[in-house]
């Protein structure tokens, strides 16, 4: 039990990675707040159900990353629940597909505002939180490849994921005096519902599979595991860097 005795709050869990990262903390003994954005068709209900109904803690609570009240709200609900927060998953993400020149400023600000603007609220909600109980704490930003390697038609994505790189970079710095640490994971094509639409057609899926060096794509499990150990004790000199989760996707040389 690598997490036991800590409280985790893990964003956008209803679904694909931030669930896996709920159900392999709650197997590690953490307490775990599944959030989930209000109205979505993933709802965190069931997961928390599932996991108390194994006898361990669990708990969902509604809220959109993306506003400032429901977030401090969530990290309060939290605290009133569990007592404390000691990891902080910023999960929730969202693309839209999109030539740059096609892209309205509603499309920009809605991409912008939940993976970049619901990263920054959350983790500083729970940076203030983790301070003023004073034993560190861990925070970790779901960035993407796309943090560091181009994505034509998704301008405003790449844009989020690469200032979540620089955002994580600063936190390790000013936040290291709080024995809180920050770092990004950075997943390549993981069988999430945000690429259901690659997964439904065989030869789109066996197209972009082929980009990958490991020769499919990933698991949320796999994400999951790394997640674990950087929200673990034995990564408390772990800071400031990004884990890329990509079967060797960012490191592959274009073919001649
Ligand atoms: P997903 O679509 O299953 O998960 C995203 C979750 O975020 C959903 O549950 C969604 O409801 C939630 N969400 C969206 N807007 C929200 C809001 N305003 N407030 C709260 N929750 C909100 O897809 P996923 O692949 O599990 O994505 C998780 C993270 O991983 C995202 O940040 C994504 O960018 C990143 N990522 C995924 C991949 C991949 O290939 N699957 C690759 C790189 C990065």
């Amino acid at each position: 039990m690598r997490l036991e005795g800590k409280v985790a709050l893990i964003t956008g869990a209803g679904s694909g990675i931030g669930q896996a990262i709920v159900e392999r903390f709650a197997a590690e003994g953490a307490r775990v707040v599944i959030n989930y954005r209000p109205g979505g068709k993933h709802s965190g209900e069931e997961a928390a159900k599932l996991i108390t109904g194994r006898g361990q803690k669990a708990t969902a609570i509604a809220a959109n990353v993306d506003n400032r009240a429901e977030v401090e709200i969530m990290v309060q609900q939290t605290v009133a629940t569990f007592g404390r927060l000691d990891i902080a998953v910023c999960n929730a993400g969202i693309e839209i597909k999109k030539p740059f020149q096609d892209v309205t400023d509603d499309e920009w600000h809605k991409v912008m505002g939940v993976n970049l603007y619901g990263s920054f609220l959350v983790s500083q909600a729970a940076v203030r939180q983790m301070i003023k109980q004073g034993q560190g704490g861990r925070v970790i930003f779901m960035s993407s490849v796309h943090e560091d390697i181009p994505f034509p038609g998704y301008t405003a994505y790449c844009a989020s994921k690469g200032a979540i790189r620089m955002m994580m970079r600063n936190l390790a710095l000013e936040l290291a005096q709080h024995k809180i640490t920050a770092n990004n994971i950075a997943p390549g094509a993981i069988s999430t519902p945000i690429n259901e639409k690659v997964m439904k057609d065989p030869d789109a899926l066996k197209a972009a599979a082929a980009q990958i060096p490991w020769g499919r794509f990933g698991k949320p499990e796999e994400v999951a595991a790394v997640a674990v150990f950087l929200a673990s004790d034995e990564a408390e000199y772990v800071t400031g860097s990004t884990y890329y989760v990509d079967g060797g996707l960012t490191r592959q040389v274009p073919k001649a």
